[in-house]
């Protein structure tokens, strides 16, 4: 039997694939809901989501929808809208071509001008900081208005506390990144089409709350894991008045948990995790009537007393009507966890009326933590567990939904060396 820790969305695919391998395995999940950071509710007739927003319809994403029978559900965002980045009094946005950068208001000329310069700049280094390696390759101005935010913006992180070999380092080489980042999007003909946006009908939670529904009685809700011990040749995991033995576990919890539950059976290792740092952020739904149109739009980094670090339209994205998602904090921000409710509400208000000139009412405010993916992630190397015991979380590999979903699909994969039995998810 093969034990998965956390329900979320790492823990819920991991299960899935293991149904359609046809496993023996239980998926444990300590809240009363599925779906871990994922979460989505109705507040005035419109849904609000506090985790993601919306997914990218990449081929893992699409397959899964398509398998768990949800792709009637699926609102796609329209085509062509545009991203914004609020720098100097207001919002600019982001060019995807060279012929926009060039015609955009982006950055100045001599910013512009600076990209000549990067393809003859040093290729990365894994040990310099994300910050030095876009400095010195596109100037400290694109680096601090385009670059720190929306990089930076995926983790919540600075990327002066981020190391290119943890955490950059694999999207250069997705990217055919060597020595020039302008050099291989010339040769995708210069234009960067990310996959569709999109959501369901009833939120991002659908997604997980479809799976579950797929696991049926293998997913045990209000199933907190309080212990694992070594147990003759497998592992037992204590629950409240329980416990279960496996012969694998597969912890996907957040780091403090598994650094917790690797205690007794990994104490280096669990030393290590527990000294990963993750970052506060502040979600807050504002109700505000616009003319905004667009994905939303992220703050430069040359805007150092906004706490805001970005904006969802969620209205023109996916026509929820007068609905925006501001998230505040991260690495820059820290304040914001100690922040009352009512202090960030009036807080998003303010700096959202500051950047688009509109005027708010929140509708709800909530505190989120993102793993920071940033230096203390040194700590990993080097990282070695007891056989039978593995890890896969958003901490351990790409924290965005892509990522979750392959990453549950090569554990099972290596869990059970077994192909997909077609009937077990016709
Ligand atoms: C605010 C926010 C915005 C985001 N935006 C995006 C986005 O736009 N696009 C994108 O792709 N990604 C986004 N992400 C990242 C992505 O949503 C997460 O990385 C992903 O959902 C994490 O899923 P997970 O299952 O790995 O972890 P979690 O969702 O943290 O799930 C872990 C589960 O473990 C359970 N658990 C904890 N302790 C125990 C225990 N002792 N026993 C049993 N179970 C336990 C928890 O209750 C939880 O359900 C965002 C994340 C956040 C927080």
């Amino acid at each position: 039997m093969i034990a998965v820790v956390g329900g979320g969305i790492t823990g819920l695919t991991l299960g899935w694939e293991l149904e359609k391998r046809g496993a023996d395995y239980v998926v444990l999940e300590a809240g009363s809901r599925p779906g871990g950071v994922i979460r989505s509710a109705e507040v005035e007739g419109r849904i609000l989501d506090w985790g993601p927003q919306r997914a990218r319809l990449t081929s893992g994403i699409t397959r899964i929808v398509e398998e768990v029978g949800l792709k009637d559900e699926v609102v796609e965002a329209p085509s062509g809208l545009d991203l914004f980045v609020y720098r100097a009094g207001r919002l600019r946005a982001v060019p995807f071509s060279p012929g926009a950068f060039l015609s955009s208001d982006i950055v100045s000329l001599p910013g512009k001008l600076r990209m000549v310069l990067e393809p003859f700049t040093a290729g990365a280094d894994p040990d310099e900081r994300v910050s030095e390696y876009f400095t010195r390759k596109v100037g400290r101005e694109l680096y601090e208005t385009l670059i720190a935010p929306l990089y930076g913006g995926l983790y919540g992180s600075d990327p002066a506390e981020m190391r290119v070999g943890l955490s950059l380092i694999h999207v250069l080489r997705e990217f055919g990144v060597r020595r020039s980042l302008l050099l291989p999007l010339l040769r995708r003909g210069g234009k960067v089409v990310p996959p569709a946006a999109c959501t369901f009908h009833g939120g991002m939670h659908s997604l997980p709350r479809s799976l579950a529904a797929r696991l049926g009685q293998r997913l045990r809700l209000d199933a907190p894991v309080r212990c694992v011990r070594e147990a003759g040749s497998g592992w037992a995991l204590e629950l409240d008045g329980e416990v279960i033995e496996a012969e694998s576990v597969v912890l996907t919890a957040p780091a403090p948990v598994t650094a917790h539950l690797l205690s007794e059976v990994a104490p280096r290792a669990a030393e290590k995790v527990a000294s990963l740092r993750y970052n506060p952020l502040a979600v807050v739904h504002l109700h505000a009537e616009t003319d905004l149109r667009g994905l939303g739009f992220q703050v430069a980094f040359s805007e150092p007393d906004l706490a805001l670090r970005g904006v969802t339209y969620n209205d023109s994205l996916f026509g929820r009507e007068n609905l925006y998602t501001a998230y505040l904090g991260g690495a820059r921000h820290p304040e914001v966890s100690d922040m009352p409710a009512e202090v960030l509400a009036e807080r998003a208000k303010k700096e959202f009326k500051a950047c688009t000139g509109f005027d708010s009412r929140p509708l709800s405010v909530e505190h989120e933590r993102m793993p920071a993916w940033d230096i203390s992630w040194s700590a990993l190397q080097g990282l070695s567990l007891p056989a039978g015991l593995r890890v896969a979380a958003n901490w351990w590999s790409r924290p965005g939904l892509p990522g979750r979903l392959a990453e549950a699909e090569r554990t099972a994969r290596a869990l059970t060396g077994a192909p997909v039995r077609d009937e077990a998810h016709a």
